[in-house]
């Protein structure tokens, strides 16, 4: 929103396929909010709100700074938003307003946006931390937190891959996991209804074994050495001489 004209946005939305998933970084920072309102008037969130018929295909990432209209008109909307915590946290951006987007029915997932981290659960913490520090409230997702929150991730995840199925594994369909082994020290005594909770508290990135992908699977001990070196040279490439 702050990067292109505000009528390429628009000529994106009317001209691509009504079919594919809409991605748009939004009201990240509250410069971009202050420039949008001097610009065009109106608020990022806002100006997108009363300019195009959002539905669950648009997925706005960080959507950070909303008024208590924008969150719930967002929320309403059906779109979904995409919570990127450690880099909102790295970059200094602000905290989603998480809770009153849940109470108004709001869709999030999240993402990892600059790769300052890449692991899934520890974006989901992050994200309950940041609610709880400002609400002084430790139940940011319910009484059943973990499995709340791994749930609304993934299916608004899905979605953001053009993906509407809302059930986690259905006969038939393409079999997408990652493996984590239940003799890590931390869950090898926690009850399966606790499961999920202590993942999402526990679990380090290091602790994903193995993924499958389309019935597919990954080991990541085959795969390590060769992806650590490609990843080692690329970065190499970006280095000052
Ligand atoms: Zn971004």
């Amino acid at each position: 929103m702050r990067g292109v004209d505000h009528r390429d946005i628009l000529r994106a939305v009317n001209e691509l396929p009504n079919d594919i998933p809409f991605h748009i970084h939004i009201s990240e920072q509250v410069k971009e909010v202050a420039d949008c309102l001097q610009f065009l008037g109106k608020r990022p969130v806002e100006w997108l709100l009363e300019n195009v018929d959002l539905n669950e295909r648009f997925h706005l990432v960080h959507a950070t700074h909303l008024t208590s209209a924008e969150t719930e008109n967002l929320a309403k909307s059906g779109a979904n938003v995409v919570l990127c915590p450690s880099t909102e946290g790295n970059l200094g951006d602000g905290i989603f307003p998480l809770r009153d987007y849940q109470n108004f029915g709001g869709n999030w997932s999240i993402g990892t946006d600059s790769h300052i981290g890449l692991n899934p659960f520890e974006e989901i913490r992050l994200l309950d931390y940041g609610q709880r520090l400002i609400s002084h409230k430790r139940n940011t997702f319910g009484a059943n937190g973990g499995l709340f929150a791994l749930t609304n991730a993934t299916v608004a995840g899905r979605r953001a891959m053009n993906n509407f199925e809302p059930e986690f594994f259905v006969t038939g369909a393409d079999f997408d996991a990652c493996v984590i082994y239940e003799e890590e020290q931390l869950l090898e005594n926690v009850s399966f209804e606790n499961l999920a909770s202590a993942i999402v508290y526990t679990a380090n990135v290091s602790q994903i074994n193995e993924t499958f992908v389309a019935g597919k699977l990954v080991e990541k001990d085959e795969n390590y050495w060769t992806i650590r070196e490609k990843f080692v040279a690329c970065v190499k490439r970006f280095r000052a001489p």
